[in-house]
């Protein structure tokens, strides 16, 4: 235990652990006026947004913006959301224990890893095969046992896992994919951006009860095109 603290203290007095303690701050600062002051009260939405280190899944030449309140470029044209808007998607997710999700759009992998924090399984499909095979390798890395990746076309679902409690659409189209409706599981929700793909959207929330699937409109968003593999 001695040898322990003593590590510890050394290795605290190093700039490794003083960056390490400096973007914990900012991980606060982000939920306390980013997103709790913003309406945001999902504790466990919360408290995952304060355990995933944000600035590891942005490209090391922005890492210091990674708690800045706008999304941020990855690579290969596509962004990582702004934190608000997966706080919010997350908590319209209404996440917990137990449940299984599927995310569409990987991206940096940020996304899955929040939900990972709450929900048991993670499933999610990237189209761009540079960020499914990067972000795979980032989530192993960070011991995100609990999140599947996959290379491929997420309009078809993941029908091998299905049904999912949660479906997270995180690219933009003008309808919801069919597959995706049919691989909801009961008493699910699936959040997308639904809208033209070139300009904004509408966040919508469909909800499965008895088989019936009801919808939701909520505010206007912008995300980047949800691709089609030919
Ligand atoms: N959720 C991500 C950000 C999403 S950006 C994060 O947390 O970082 C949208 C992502 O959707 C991009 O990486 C894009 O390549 C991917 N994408 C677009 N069309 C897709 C499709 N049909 N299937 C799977 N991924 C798709």
């Amino acid at each position: 235990m001695k040898i322990l603290a003593v590590i510890l203290i050394i290795l605290c007095g190093s700039p490794f652990c003083q960056e390490k303690e400096r973007y914990t701050k900012a991980r606060n600062q982000m939920v306390d006026s980013q997103i709790a002051a913003r309406g945001i009260s999902h504790p466990a939405t919360l408290q995952a947004m304060r355990k995933v280190p944000r600035h590891l899944f942005v490209p090391a030449s922005i890492e210091s913006e990674a708690y800045s309140d706008s999304p941020l470029p990855i690579g290969y044209n596509q962004t990582i959301s702004q934190p608000l808007i997966v706080a919010h998607m997350t908590a319209l997710a209404r996440p917990a224990k137990g449940k299984k999700a599927l995310e569409i759009g990987t991206g940096s992998g940020y996304q899955a890893a929040v939900l990972a924090e709450i929900v048991d399984t993670v499933y999610t499909i990237e189209i761009v095969p540079e960020l499914a095979k990067e972000s795979a390798a980032r989530l192993k890395t960070l011991g995100y046992g609990n999140i599947m990746v996959r290379y491929g076309d997420g309009y078809k679902g993941w029908p091998e896992h299905a049904p999912f409690d949660i479906i997270l659409v995180t690219a933009a189209a003008d309808h919801i994919p069919q597959p995706l409706k049919d691989q909801l599981a009961e008493g699910g929700r699936l959040i997308m951006p639904v809208g033209d793909p070139a300009t904004v959207q509408q966040l919508i929330v469909l909800t499965k009860r008895k088989g019936k699937i009801t919808e939701q409109r909520l505010e206007p968003v912008r995300f980047v095109p949800l691709k089609r593999l030919n």
